[in-house]
């Protein structure tokens, strides 16, 4: 028999296991050098059954030698990055023509042993029952015992299995996508419960004592490739939640808490890029400045909450009225910056205006109460070549300080 169990070995790099671990298979009396009747005639059979098998198999490994080997090889390269998805797409590529299947899932076991999770599965059955975050507890299940034996179990009717354990919600699921046996193989790393590799057929007894076998020569390499991608998943993951985290902080960091516009240090920081971007360049770009007209009166009025609720209500109008390419930001208390891209004096004055009628053409509606509220606005352009952005604050606010002169409510464009 060793003759036929070689090429698989050979195959897969893995040294050979004696096949009576095989349980009920009928051969194993004949194994142990009994022969006597009426057993032997029928464990001859069933011997010569699994060489054939095996013969059948070692053609069908060596034809997917190529596939093993870039299996077996990812234990190399997984130390380098391998992801998971891609390792779980190769061991499908790779069982092909081994290990027939028309579904395979894999679930990992929980930390502390008592749950298991479907992290993955590629099917050709219908539309999937069982998608990944599927989860069940292990304790107690007949999973269990696969792990105890480490021995792949067979259901070659799957039908006739839930009728005995109609509590198999799992069972009822592969059913319902058109699974009619399995194959259920432990995932085990030194001693320790990964998870499991799911094999489904569309057919009946799909699966013999020769696939159980396959799978165990394989299943030490198979459980470690898993579980080195798996860490090297979970090392990425956490680096992107990382990276993903500290863009929040920056982001909060450069807003203001109460009106979620750019605070000062980060509007200022947009003005000096936009400054420097225009360098050398004939187009140009505006500044605007917004402030509150007798905003002390409405805090005074109607206290300070509803100050904030104000200064809420501003920021929103102002951006819907801004261009999606002007930039916004809190430059003090009651007094905002927008940056006006790209633009010439009347585009700005234009903006100004609309801007200034967003806020003043409807009351502010704070709680059941209707406040009218209304703004000034100082506007400068950027000179080619000359304007720093120091210079087109300086510019705009003494602009703003002529409209509030003038009576509020209005807009002023600085001179050249
Ligand atoms: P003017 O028309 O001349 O601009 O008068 P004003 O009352 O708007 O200007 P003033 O500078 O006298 O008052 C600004 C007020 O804005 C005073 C300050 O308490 C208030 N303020 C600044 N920051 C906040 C804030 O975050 N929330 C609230 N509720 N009030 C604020
Ligand atoms: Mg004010
Ligand atoms: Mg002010």
């Amino acid at each position: 028999m060793d003759q036929f169990v070689a090429p698989v070995a050979t195959a897969l790099g893995a040294q050979p296991e004696t096949p009576p671990a095989i349980p009920d298979s009928g051969f194993a009396p004949v194994l142990k050098g009994d022969f006597s009747e009426p057993m032997m005639s029928e464990a001859l059979e069933s011997l010569g059954q699994l060489g054939a098998e095996l013969v059948r198999l070692s053609r069908s490994v060596i034809d997917r030698e190529r596939e093993f080997r870039t299996l077996i090889n990812l234990i190399q390269t997984v130390g380098r990055g391998v992801g998971l998805e891609d390792v779980l797409g190769r061991i499908f590529d790779s069982f092909t023509g081994v290990i027939p299947f028309d579904r395979i899932g894999c679930a990992f076991v929980s930390e502390d042993g008592t749950r298991l999770t479907a992290y993955w599965a590629r099917s050709e059955l219908g539309p999937m029952q069982i998608q990944a975050g599927y989860a069940q507890p292990l304790a107690g299940s007949s999973l269990e015992q696969i792990i105890k034996t480490e021995q792949p179990r067979i259901i070659n009717d799957l039908e006739a299995y839930l009728t005995a354990k109609p509590g198999s919600d799992a069972t009822r699921r592969i059913l319902a996508e058109g699974g009619r046996s399995s194959l259920t193989c432990p995932l085990i790393v030194n001693g320790r419960p990964l998870g499991f590799l799911f094999f489904t057929s569309r057919s009946l007894n799909t699966y013999q004592a020769v696939h159980q076998y396959v799978f165990r020569q394989i299943a030490e390499q198979v459980s470690t490739v898993i579980e080195r991608s798996r860490a090297y998943q979970r090392m990425i993951d956490s680096n992107h939640t990382l990276v993903e985290e500290s863009h929040k902080l920056e982001v909060m960091a450069a807003r203001d808490g109460l009106t979620g516009a750019l605070n000062r240090g980060a509007i200022e920081n947009a003005l000096a890029q936009h400054a420097r971007a225009h360098q050398g360049s004939a187009a140009t770009f505006g500044v605007i400045m917004v402030d509150l007209d007798h905003f002390k009166n409405i805090n005074d009025t109607f206290g300070h909450p509803i100050g904030d609720l104000v200064l809420r209500e501003l920021v929103k109008r102002l951006n819907g009225a801004i261009r999606q390419s002007d930039v916004l930001g809190r430059y003090g208390g009651e007094e905002f910056l927008i940056i006006v891209g790209e633009s010439g004096a009347g585009q700005v004055l234009a903006e100004m205006e609309r801007l200034r009628r967003a806020i003043s053409d409807q009351c502010f509606e704070l709680g059941c109460r209707q406040y009218a509220v209304t703004a000034s606005f100082g506007g400068a352009m950027s000179i080619p070549g000359a304007s720093s952005g120091e210079d087109l604050i300086r510019r705009a606010d003494k602009a703003l300080y002529e409209a509030k002169a003038r009576g509020r409510n209005c807009c002023i464009m600085a001179g050249e």
